[in-house]
């Protein structure tokens, strides 16, 4: 039995023993390179985390290219950096990542660019488009890195640099729409077609969501565990199209009662007339209700917290340098903890509604095959809730799907293309995958997708979560494919089942040797789950074993690793 699951106690061998005994796109095409060798030769680079940035990206070429532009596409995980220098026209779209990190793919590009190697770029013109979360004090940052930088190698600016925030699609089209008129201005491209600027997407997106009937909602989490986590499977009203590593947007309600305490603490009705989106009146409560953030806080509606209330305890935070203390106090509040805490008089619910974010969709990873199972979408999610000051807070999302959505009702859905966590193109070539918690949800679309193509490269999963007994999400299913011999590695890791707390990282530490082998072999790595702890310190434990079974510095291992997520050999969906 311990050869089936790596780092079990006996106590756990033994429980797997019994339930056994009691009864299983490839990456981004890229370079479409046109070498017309012309005046209005473009070059539009993209570094993209969960597929945003690509595809403006690609959006911005195909316009491009409809225009009678010679413009070529690329990612800057596969960009030929020696070709820089001979760019003309560069326009560049990049995300941000975690707190302020440029996407995986791009870490090498950036690390060249910032560093002492990069070539003076003097005929160059160039635009950068920057997308980012306000709720970030580094908003927006590897897009403004990279332009200063492109600025200061001596390349013009052919327009301004774009900030995009979480709702980026009309900021990313006005952007678009100013940088092809500069263009214009600067060359003599043919006669242009109508202008698309909107990304050639799936047939539902953000703003067209497709109806999806609940038809699951378990939990999977045990009766004594610390956490409520559902599996739930959709059925959406047309078929959609999805790949594993795609994730599904969910456009979600808030809850009825959140409303009431929100309003309360803003000392509103929620019977005052607000605009609706289409030029119409509706209530302020209908209004909160599906149309804004009024749950997660964040730094902008701190911002106008501040200005009004003139509270100095809210303007120390929000000044450069009170980042910690901003991140603790936004750690466990929301937006109702904010207006308790210092009330303002008299604001209008136009003040209010000024202050707000759009409710965004939240993005879950899809833990099913559409091979395996085209008229249903599954998904794993961690039902967030947790008291704070004698208050239950809720999760917008999770809470709405497993508390108050009936089964049989509709969910408004679309599916998240994610060019940037997809399996090997060839099913021959190996893939190790490690997942903490939830995060474990693309690696059963994984491994439903390549046992049904009869893949044979080796698969190796890691999970990672809190108690064995409580938590081991999916056990069934991964044992199942272990016994079947489709799963050729099952490790496992509980932090919580007492003495010391073992984490993902420390089952790839303790098979250091053949972590390296299957990288060294042309194997892929993927990663899914948190992004602000758990990905570092798995990131940081490959260092580790890269430098140690290579025998090279970490440096070297850093840009080895740097070189894999470049190639597309180690991604990541992490958030
Ligand atoms: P969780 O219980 O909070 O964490 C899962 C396991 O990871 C626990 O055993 C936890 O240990 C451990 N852990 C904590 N810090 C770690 C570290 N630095 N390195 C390695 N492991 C660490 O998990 P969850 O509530 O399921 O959330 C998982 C995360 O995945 C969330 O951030 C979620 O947003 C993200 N995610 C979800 C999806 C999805 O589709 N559902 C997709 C991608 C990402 P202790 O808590 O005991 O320390």
């Amino acid at each position: 039995m311990s050869s089936l699951l790596e780092g079990l106690s006996h106590e756990q061998v033994a429980w797997v023993s019994g339930y056994l005994a009691g009864l299983g796109a490839a990456p981004l095409a890229v370079s479409q390179a046109d070498h017309v060798a012309s005046r209005s030769e473009v070059t539009v680079l993209h570094g993209s985390q969960t597929g945003n940035a690509e595809r403006l990206a690609r959006a911005l070429h195909a316009d491009l290219m409809a225009r009678g532009f010679a413009a070529r596409l690329d990612s800057l995980g596969t960009y030929p950096t020696a070709r820089l220098k001979r760019e003309r026209v560069l326009l560049l779209v990049t995300s941000t990542y975690g707190e302020g990190e440029p996407p995986d793919t791009a870490q090498a590009f950036y690390a060249f660019l910032m560093g002492e190697r990069a070539p003076r770029l003097e005929p160059m013109k160039f635009a950068v488009l920057a997308l980012g979360d306000r709720a970030y004090e580094r908003f927006c940052q590897t897009g403004r890195d990279i332009d200063a930088r492109l600025e200061a190698l001596g390349a013009t600016r052919l327009h301004p640099r774009g900030e995009c925030d979480l709702d980026y699609e009309e900021a990313a089209r006005i952007w678009a729409e100013q940088v092809l008129k500069a263009l214009a201005a600067e060359s003599a491209p043919s006669a242009a077609p109508a202008l698309r600027l909107v990304s050639s997407g799936p047939a539902s997106d953000r703003a067209h969501p497709c109806p999806a009937t609940l038809v699951e909602n378990t939990r999977i989490t045990g009766r004594g565990s610390s956490k409520d986590v559902r599996h739930v499977a959709l059925a959406p009203a047309t078929s959609l199209v999805f790949a594993p590593g795609d994730a599904l947007g969910v456009v979600p309600r808030n809850d009825l009662r959140l409303v009431e305490v929100f309003l309360e603490a803003a000392r509103l009705q929620g019977g005052e007339k607000v605009s609706d989106t289409r030029g119409g009146e509706t209530d302020l409560a209908q209004a909160l209700a599906t149309r804004f953030e009024i749950r997660a806080l964040s730094r902008p509606f701190l911002a106008h917290w501040a200005r009004w209330t003139e509270a100095p305890a809210l303007q120390a935070m929000l000044e450069p340098g009170g980042a910690d203390e901003l991140k603790a106090y936004v750690g466990c509040r929301d937006l109702t903890d904010v207006m308790r805490a210092f009330p303002v008089e008299g604001l209008t619910a136009r003040d209010l509604m000024a202050a707000l974010r759009p409710l965004a969709p939240r993005l879950y990873s899809i833990a099913s095959s559409a091979k395996a199972d085209p008229d249903h979408i599954h998904l794993t999610v961690g039902v967030v809730r947790y008291e704070h000051q004698g208050r239950l807070h809720r999760g917008v999302a999770s809470t709405w799907l497993a508390e108050r959505v009936e089964s049989g009702a509709e969910v408004p859905v679309y599916v998240h293309v994610n060019e940037r966590f997809r399996l090997p193109e060839d099913p021959a070539t190996p893939i190790l995958m490690v997942g903490a918690g939830t995060g474990v949800a693309p690696f059963r679309a994984f491994l439903e997708e390549r046992a049904l193509l009869g893949a044979t490269g080796a698969h190796w999963l890691v999970v990672g979560d809190r108690q064995f007994r409580q938590d081991f999400l999916y056990q069934r299913e991964w044992l199942d494919y272990r016994r079947k011999g489709i799963l050729q590695r099952l490790d496992a890791a509980f932090s919580r089942d007492g003495g010391v707390k073992t984490y993902v990282q420390h089952r790839l530490l303790a098979a250091s040797r053949e972590v390296y082998a299957w990288l060294a072999e042309g194997g892929h790595l993927y990663v899914c789950g948190d992004a602000a702890t758990m990905a570092p310190d798995v990131h940081a434990a490959l260092i580790e074993i890269v430098a140690r079974e290579r025998s090279v510095a970490r440096e070297e291992a850093t840009d080895y690793l740097h070189a894999l997520m470049a190639e597309g050999r180690y991604q990541r969906d992490i958030y």
